[in-house]
């Protein structure tokens, strides 16, 4: 995140990402050896994703994806969907946060959030979302 404490130099990054939402953040933790600065407007980064599942910050369904999926529009609409599901599929994402040192568990709707008896939850869920963009 850009604000007063970092100052922009020209022809220091690689990559400028803008906007520091679920998206921005899961891209820039995933680009490695380049230098990234990502942009966010406001003061925090991640604001949306704080308050998903009921402020639990729901990262991923741990349902399986053909169970999960008939939750959403029509089968034309999942046949849409599901490549996007199974491209990065709910089992890959709970490896990818633990192997990052946030274990998720699932609550009663197949909801996956970082353990929420994990004191540090919320840091500990944000230091993912920082520890890539500096
Ligand atoms: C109340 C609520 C509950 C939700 N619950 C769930 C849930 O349980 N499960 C689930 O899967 N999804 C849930 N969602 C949806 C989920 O939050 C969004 O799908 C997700 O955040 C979208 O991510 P994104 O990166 O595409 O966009 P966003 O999260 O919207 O991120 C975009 C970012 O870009 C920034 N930005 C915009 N313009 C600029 C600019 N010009 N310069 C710099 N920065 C800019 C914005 O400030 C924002 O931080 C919920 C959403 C809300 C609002």
């Amino acid at each position: 995140m850009l604000n007063r404490h970092y100052r922009y130099d020209r022809g220091m990054y690689d990559i400028i990402i803008i906007g520091g939402g679920a998206s921005a953040l899961f891209l820039a933790a995933n680009i490695t050896d380049t230098r990234v600065l990502l942009l966010e407007k406001t003061a925090q980064v991640g604001n949306k994703l704080r308050i998903t599942g009921g402020g639990m910050c729901n990262l991923t369904n741990c349902d399986e994806p053909d169970r999960f999926l008939i939750h959403f529009g029509s089968p034309q609409q999942r046949t849409f969907l599901k490549p996007a599901l199974m491209n990065l599929s709910p089992a890959a994402t709970q490896v990818w946060f633990t192997e990052r040192g946030v274990p998720l568990t699932a609550g009663r709707t197949g909801r996956c959030s970082p353990d929420p008896l994990m004191p540090e939850r919320s840091s500990r869920c944000s230091k993912i979302r920082h520890s890539r963009t500096g």
